[in-house]
């Protein structure tokens, strides 16, 4: 007979694309509660590449944004921070995302979590039928925010609730700039991280 080395199986890799200027407690809760809802064995979080054309604000460094999103999800053994994007470099576009991490995991199942302010846009984003053969895309409720099926193809999408949490990256560097604080707004070493490393002090940098 055969020797039949059992694989690993399909696994469920949930993707979580963002800024990540900083991480916050809301994207947190998000990849968490998608997790234990879909039974996904990792979460894979993706901060986007440098835009080299500042469109209306400073975008931190990706270094920067790299190593706040690793101090934020360290301790969590179901999630990983990769580099895909910023080291692509430029504007990330998710169909690139998408491409790269299903070359990198072809034998996997991707579920690509988003806000709902993000998937309003995703239709107008590039390559919008590819996305869909690429993973599947589950649309999570931000307050402030309408969470509606932007007319995606059947079973495309699930949308779910996730706890709310009024938090937003602009906010956060809103508040550094004010000396207000965002304690327990973004974890601990996050706070300790913005300190040390004095980003968002200038509130002459307009943000988005
Ligand atoms: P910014 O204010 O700079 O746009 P942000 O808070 O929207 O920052 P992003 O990095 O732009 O954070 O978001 C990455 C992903 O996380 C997006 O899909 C976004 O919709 C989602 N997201 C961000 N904050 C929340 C939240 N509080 N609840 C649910 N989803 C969120
Ligand atoms: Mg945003």
């Amino acid at each position: 007979a055969e020797h039949i080395v059992p694989g690993p199986g399909r696994r469920r890799l949930g993707v979580m694309g963002g800024t990540f200027d900083p991480i916050h407690h809301g994207h947190l809760v998000a990849a968490s509660e998608v997790a234990a809802r879909f039974d996904l064995d990792e979460v894979i979080f993706v901060p986007t590449g440098q835009p080299w054309q500042k469109s209306h604000r400073q975008v931190s460094s990706a270094e920067d944004r790299y190593l706040m999103t690793v101090i934020a999800t360290a301790s969590n053994p179901q999630f990983s921070v990769s580099r895909l994007d910023i080291d692509r470099g430029g504007k990330t576009y998710t169909i690139d995302t998408l491409r790269d991490l299903r070359a990198e995991h072809p034998d996997d199942d991707l579920f690509f979590i988003t806000g709902a302010d993000a998937l309003g846009q995703i239709l107008t984003w590039r390559d919008a039928d590819e996305l869909f053969s690429l993973a599947h895309f589950i649309g999570v409720t931000r307050p402030g925010h309408h969470l509606a099926d932007p007319g995606l193809p059947d079973g495309g999408v699930s949308l779910i609730e996730v706890p709310a949490l009024a938090i937003s990256s602009t906010d956060c560097r809103a508040r550094v700039a004010h000396g207000d604080p965002v304690w327990y707004l973004v974890p601990d070493g996050v706070v300790r991280y913005i300190t040390k490393r004095r980003l968002y002090r200038d509130a002459s940098v307009p943000n988005s």
